[in-house]
C-alpha cells in the first residue's frame, strides 16, 4: 500500500464525518470532500441575523439510546428545547403530538376515559383489521375525526399522492397519548446543540483534512487513487451510473422570510395541514435556541417532485424502488474496498441519533471491535 489515504470519505454529513472521525481517533488517515461549498450535509447551519436557520430542514436532535447521547455531547453541549409543534387545521390551532390537550381542542373531552371512548368508537367503525393503505392505517389507529383534521391533507401534499395510494407504513408509528403531553418525541435525551449543529461537524472534523466543492463523480478516478478504501455516502443509484434504475425522491423546497419583527409565531415549528396552504409546515428558527434577536426568519416548508437536480430528502420506499436498491446493494457488496452508509447510500429515512449510530457500527465492524 502507498496510497496517500488510508480513507477518502465522500460527503461530509454525520455518517462521513462520524466515521473520519473514528477512523482519525485510531490513526488512520482519512480526506473528507463534499460537493458543496460547506461541510454537515443536511444538518448544517447558516448564520443570518444572529440565528441559525436549518438550511436543509429543521433537525431536532433526539435519541434514547446513552451511547448516542454522551457521543453527541463530546462535541457540544444541548439547550433543553423540547420540540411541540402546533397544528394549524381548518382554522384552528391544535397542539401535537395528538394527545389530551389535543382532543380537548378537538371535541371538548377532559378526562382520558372521555377522548378514548370517541377514539375507540370511530375505530370501531372505520378501522379495518388489515389496512392496506395509509387512509386505512390511519383510520384503524386514529379514527375519523383525527385523521380528516390532522393528517389526511398534510400526508397528501407531502406526498404528492391520496392517502389511499400510500403505502401504511409511513404513519405505523402514530403516537396518541393519553396525558396532557406535547413533547413530540417519547426519547429520553433531546435537544438542539448550544452553537448550532455546525458545532458538532466541526468537532468530529477538527484536525482532519476536508475539501468542498469537490464533486466526486467528476474527478472519479483520480480521487479513487488517493485511498485504499472509499467510505461513500452519496446516491448509491448514482454510484453504479444508475445501471439498474433510478432510484426515487421527495423533495422540499425552503422558503426563507426575514421578519422585522421579534417573534412571528411563537413556536418554533407550526404543520399547516389544511390543502389550501401549498406548504405543510413553518419553521421560526430562533425558537430552537430561545433567541432574543429583534428579527425573526422563517421557513415554509413545500413539498416538491423530486428531479435530479433537486435535494434527494426522502426516499420513497415503494415496493419497485425497494427492488431497484436491493440490485445496487447487492452490487455494493460486492466491492470489498467500498463502503456505503447514510440516508443516501442506503436508501433509508434516517434520523440524526440512528445515522450516529449506524456509522459507529459500521466503524466497529471494521476493525472488528466487540460491543
Ligand atoms: N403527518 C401528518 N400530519 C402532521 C405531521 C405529520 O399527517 O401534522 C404524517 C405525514 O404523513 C408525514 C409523517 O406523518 O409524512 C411523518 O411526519 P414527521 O413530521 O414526523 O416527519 P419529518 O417529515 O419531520 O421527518
Amino acid at each position: 500500500k502507498e496510497k496517500e489515504y488510508d480513507y477518502l470519505v465522500v460527503g461530509a454529513g454525520l455518517f462521513g464525518s462520524v466515521f473520519a472521525h473514528e477512523m482519525t481517533k485510531r490513526s488512520k488517515k482519512c480526506l473528507v470532500i463534499d460537493k458543496r461549498n460547506h461541510l454537515g450535509g443536511n444538518v448544517y447551519c447558516e448564520e443570518k441575523e444572529g440565528i441559525n436557520v436549518h438550511k436543509y430542514g429543521a433537525h431536532i436532535f433526539h435519541t434514547n439510546d446513552k451511547r448516542i447521547w454522551d457521543y453527541v455531547n463530546q462535541f457540544a453541549s444541548f439547550n433543553n428545547y423540547i420540540n411541540s409543534p402546533l397544528s394549524l387545521s381548518k382554522g384552528k390551532l391544535y397542539n401535537l403530538p395528538f394527545n389530551m390537550n389535543t382532543f380537548y381542542q378537538l371535541w371538548g373531552t377532559q378526562t382520558p376515559q372521555e377522548a378514548k371512548a370517541i377514539i375507540d368508537e370511530q375505530v370501531a367503525k372505520y378501522g379495518t383489521k388489515s389496512p392496506k393503505n395509509l387512509e386505512e392505517q390511519a383510520l384503524s389507529l386514529v379514527g375519523k375525526d383525527i385523521y380528516e383534521t390532522f393528517i389526511k391533507e398534510y400526508t397528501e401534499k407531502q406526498w404528492g399522492k391520496k392517502a389511499t395510494e400510500l403505502p401504511a407504513f409511513i404513519i405505523k408509528r402514530l403516537p396518541v397519548r393519553y396525558t396532557y403531553n406535547n413533547n413530540y418525541f417519547n426519547d429520553r435525551y433531546q435537544g438542539i446543540p448550544i452553537g448550532g449543529y455546525n458545532t458538532i461537524i466541526n468537532g468530529l472534523l477538527k484536525g482532519i483534512e476536508t475539501k468542498t466543492n469537490v464533486d466526486f463523480f467528476k474527478e472519479r478516478e483520480q480521487l479513487e487513487g488517493l485511498a485504499d478504501k472509499i467510505v461513500y455516502t452519496g446516491k448509491i443509484d448514482e454510484f453504479f451510473d444508475y445501471k439498474h434504475g433510478q432510484l426515487e425522491y421527495r423533495s422540499l423546497r425552503f422558503e426563507n422570510e426575514l421578519h422585522a419583527i421579534e417573534n412571528y409565531q411563537g413556536n418554533a415549528v407550526v404543520n399547516y395541514n389544511d390543502s389550501s396552504f401549498a406548504f405543510t409546515r413553518i419553521i421560526e428558527h430562533k425558537h430552537f435556541e430561545f433567541g432574543k434577536q429583534s428579527k425573526t426568519i422563517i421557513t415554509k416548508e413545500y413539498p416538491e417532485a423530486w428531479d435530479p437536480s433537486k435535494e434527494a430528502y426522502y426516499p420513497i420506499n415503494n415496493d419497485k424502488n425497494q427492488g431497484v436498491y436491493q440490485e445496487y446493494k447487492k452490487e455494493s457488496q460486492k466491492l470489498s474496498n467500498v463502503i456505503f452508509g447514510g440516508r443516501l447510500a442506503e436508501y433509508r429515512y434516517y434520523d440524526m441519533h440512528q445515522i450516529i449510530a449506524s456509522s459507529l457500527t459500521k466503524v466497529e465492524e471494521i476493525l472488528g471491535i466487540e460491543k
